[in-house]
């Protein structure tokens, strides 16, 4: 029995911009009343305001969503401002008794969120969160004391025997009935940029179908070698689910029982299965650091580190988000995170090393970068990962475990490709010296069209020099730890 002729259900969109697999969606539903999707681009204070290459991203995942939900027979409205006060105006204008949505774990957004809801419980509209993005809430997987794991290992442990992926669905089929609302057009809210529009590179498909696509490809394709061909950049070895995940585009449920089934069904070995899972546990821990550390982000989880003696290097750090530093397989990552929003995680680890260990400059500013150039920004799992490389993190890599951009180079892009890609003044460089182009002998640079200091720059620091003054800061530190 159908009661759409009762007051509708609100559903609020927000890092959920999907049908299949959406508990809210799910739940909405399941009261058999009208429901009204609704997405409120808010800009104010309680959440970090979206970078660049993320409006980007969300203008495109939108206009799918919208799509989708046309297809239908729904309307997805749109509206922007005070997320309360936008909410309460929509309750006004259908006279909805209840909100639905999948709930967002940072914790200022948690906050914002609960007392947007207890304001309107006051009032007699019911709201209702879900989980919808993570295998496990923050704060449900904890160890035999009760407390929050700091490592690693054990708390995936306990993931893995917790997390119940639920079944998979596709969402209501109907979505009419929907009282006639205004929404904005999503043109008018300038997403996408313009003057200039530096997106031209960006070769995605935001959306739940571009998020499946990824996910089949990836099955089909990188799984069955991930792991090692997930450390290897020129190559497709790596699911590029990120962004799709990190907007809710496909549940991480849904990647997992697929990936576990292909695992299990002997269509991939199942040490490679296990190791992409491990992979998704490390999304689902970064969540769980910053639930039970919120000034993650801003504060080193290891307070000694926030005293660290770091430089005010402008030229340095300018060289290093141009990809100019002269050393090829970070100015490679650097540009590939410019030109196409996204850096492959062994570069991203490369070149996080390189800001933080050889030029000595904070973490924060790299974090700050990453935040508006990539379209997976994440304030969990980008903190936790600039944290870890930095050494400051929970379950970090050791501050003194320094990457040598040259033989990380050497190693993961043996044959230069990753480098020939995104550093084309290098392309005639022989693999023998890419990764270390003043090193070559004058003849090799000249065939290869390499001026070093003019069509590419010589390094902007000693690798020696900048590891023995980061450990010689690192033991100023670590006295006080
Ligand atoms: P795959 O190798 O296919 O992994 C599958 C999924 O597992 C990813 O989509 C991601 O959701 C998760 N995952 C993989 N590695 C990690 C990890 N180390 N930490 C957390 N989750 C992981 N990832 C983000 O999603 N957002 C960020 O803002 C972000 N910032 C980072 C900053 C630094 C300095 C570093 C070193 C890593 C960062 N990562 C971040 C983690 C990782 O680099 C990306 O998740 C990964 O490169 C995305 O590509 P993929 O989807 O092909 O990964």
């Amino acid at each position: 029995m159908t009661t759409k002729g009762e007051a509708p259900v609100i559903l609020w969109f927000r890092h959920d911009l999907r049908l299949a697999d959406n508990p809210a969606l799910n739940q909405a539903h399941a009261t058999g009343r009208a429901i009204v999707p609704v997405y409120i681009h808010d800009e104010g204070s309680a959440v970090r305001p979206a970078g660049g290459a993320s409006l980007w991203w969300l203008d495109k995942s939108l206009r799918a969503l919208s799509a989708s939900i046309g297809e239908r027979g729904g309307r997805l409205i749109l509206r922007r401002g005070d997320s309360e006060a936008e909410l309460r105006r929509l309750i006004e204008e259908t006279g909805a008794e209840s909100v639905f949505m999948n709930r967002l774990f940072e914790p200022d957004a948690s906050t914002r969120d609960s007392d947007i809801a207890h304001g309107l419980k006051a009032e007699g509209v019911e709201c209702r969160g879900f989980n919808g993005s993570l295998l496990c809430r923050p704060g449900g997987v904890l160890n035999g004391s009760g407390g929050p794991y700091k490592v690693f290992t054990p708390f995936m442990k306990t993931l893995r025997a917790q997390a119940e992926p639920p079944a998979h669905t596709t969402g209501p089929r109907d979505l009419s009935g929907a009282p006639r609302l205004d929404s904005d057009r999503i043109d008018d809210w300038g997403l996408h940029p313009s003057r200039p529009d530096w997106s031209g590179g960006f070769d995605w498909t935001p959306g739940e179908a571009g998020a499946v696509e990824a996910l089949q490809t990836f099955i089909g394709r990188g799984l069955k070698t991930y792991s090692k061909g997930r450390d290897h950049p020129a190559e497709p070895g790596a699911s590029r689910l990120s962004p799709h995940l990190h907007w809710g585009e496909i549940s991480p449920s849904r990647v997992w029982s697929a990936v576990v089934a292909a695992g299990e069904a002997g269509k991939v070995p199942a040490a490679e299965a296990e190791k992409f899972i491990a992979e998704i546990g490390w999304r689902e821990f970064s969540a769980h650091l910053l639930h039970h550390f919120p000034a993650l982000p801003e504060r080193a989880f290891r307070p000694e580190y926030d005293d660290f003696p770091w430089l005010t290097d402008r030229k340095g750090f300018d060289a290093w988000t141009k990809g100019l530093t002269g050393y090829p397989i970070v100015d490679a990552g650097m540009r590939q995170l410019w030109v196409t929003g996204w850096m492959h995680n062994r570069v991203r680890m490369i070149v996080a090393s390189f800001l933080i260990k050889d030029l000595l400059i904070d973490w924060r500013k790299g974090e700050a970068w990453f935040w508006d150039t990539l379209v997976d920004a994440d304030l969990a799992s980008n903190a936790q990962n600039w944290q870890w490389v930095a050494g400051s993190g929970a379950d970090a890599s050791p501050y003194f475990r320094i990457f040598n951009p040259v033989s990380q180079g050497e190693r993961f892009d043996k044959d230069g490709d990753y480098v020939r890609k995104w550093v084309p003044e290098l392309a005639k460089t022989p693999a023998k010296w890419i990764h270390a182009p003043w090193t070559a002998p004058a003849e090799v640079l000249r065939e290869a069209g390499v001026t070093l200091g003019d069509t590419y720059p010589k390094p902007i620091v000693d690798h020696a020099m900048a590891r023995d003054r980061a450990l010689a800061a690192l033991k100023e530190v670590s006295g006080r730890g």
